[in-house]
């Protein structure tokens, strides 16, 4: 009951605290020199009397440049806004992946360090805003990102001696190689033209064919789902499935659905003794492409040789697979045969 004798008094105190304020709003409203304690008046009060009352003016810009510096001083403290583009890789040994740092405005990038707990896994080449990983052995590593302000943000590293196999919105994907064969598919939905980069690298080697007088052209590139269907269905009327399946590709499994697929010059066996396919087959590893369906190597494939079909797989690769001899069946050790 104690609580209720104390009522009133804090009332009384309460109104005359509100009325002690109100005169003094009043009073800095009517322009003078009001000499009050900043802080009990907020700034929206001084927000309202801006116009009326320089002095108010001042205040105000003083409450809202203390307001910048606080905000300043919190991101300097909260780690908020701070995060990393990858928080979970996986890698095979001696591959490299990057991570980068999104750090908050005003936050200068040498202020953030990468650190990895296990360097005989991975271990940072380059660190900065973006710091690049290498994975050197197999097993787990965790990689911390630190700020000088001691935020933090992490990301694990899972090294392997095997490809790397994602499987991403229904794509899969070895070491970070898009992979389509008869064992392989792709979603209906997937593929809206060209790979960019793909396409750049082909027109920087038909450009340095031209100097040699090679003329590479695509014939063609792209193909949706919907339109191997067709092409699919009609060597399947033409010549039956069994034929069809040896050089045509049911909806979902043509390379040119991943629009990292090219057919040069021309779609006929007769293309292999031209020049061209020469060229091409001796040069277009230098650009990041690979003659996918090589001749010899049908069973493996599970597609006639195509001397005019190349595929973009980076020029690390290209070189790698060329080198050796090695189609991507072969390179990843998987299959391509249809389940059915
Ligand atoms: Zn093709």
């Amino acid at each position: 009951m104690r609580g209720d004798i104390i009522k009133i008094p804090e009332m009384i105190y309460y109104i005359l605290m509100a009325a002690a304020s109100l005169s003094i709003v009043i009073f800095s409203g009517c322009g003078k020199t009001a000499a009050y304690d900043e802080s009990i008046v907020s700034s929206e009060v001084n927000v309202q009397n801006m116009d009326k009352d320089n002095s108010a003016v001042t205040n105000n810009k003083k409450v809202m440049s203390d307001q910048l510096n606080m905000r300043e001083v919190n991101l300097k403290t909260e780690p908020e806004g701070f995060e990393l583009s990858k928080t979970d890789i996986r890698l095979r040994v001696g591959k490299q992946a990057v991570i980068r740092a999104r750090l908050p405005e005003g936050i200068d990038r040498k202020q953030i360090v990468f650190i990895s707990d296990n360097i005989s896994t991975a271990e940072i080449v380059q660190s900065g805003e973006t710091a690049l990983i290498k994975a050197v052995g197999e097993g787990t590593a965790v990689i911390t990102a630190r700020l000088n302000n001691g935020a933090e943000q992490k990301c694990t590293v899972v090294v392997t001696d095997k490809p790397v196999v994602e499987v991403i919105d229904g794509v899969t994907y070895m070491d970070g190689i898009l992979i389509v064969n008869k064992s392989y598919a792709l979603p209906e939905s997937f593929g809206k033209g060209l790979n960019k980069t793909a396409e750049k690298a082909f027109y920087e080697m038909a450009e340095d064919a031209e100097k040699e007088n090679i003329s590479l052209r695509i014939v063609s590139g792209f193909r949706s789902y919907k339109k191997q269907s067709e092409l699919y269905e009609g060597y399947c009327n033409e010549r039956g499935q069994e034929k069809a399946d040896t050089f045509s590709a049911r909806p979902g499994h043509s390379e040119h659905q991943t629009g990292l697929a090219m057919d040069v010059n021309s779609v006929y066996d007769s293309f292999a003794y031209t020049r061209e396919a020469k060229w091409l087959a001796e040069n277009c590893h230098r650009y990041g492409f690979i003659i996918r369906y090589p001749e010899g190597k049908e069973d493996i494939t599970g597609y006639k040789y195509e001397s005019w079909h190349i595929r973009y797989v980076g020029k690390e690769l290209a070189e790698k697979l060329t080198a050796k001899n090695l189609t991507l069946e072969e390179y990843f050790g998987i299959d391509s045969k249809y389940s059915d």
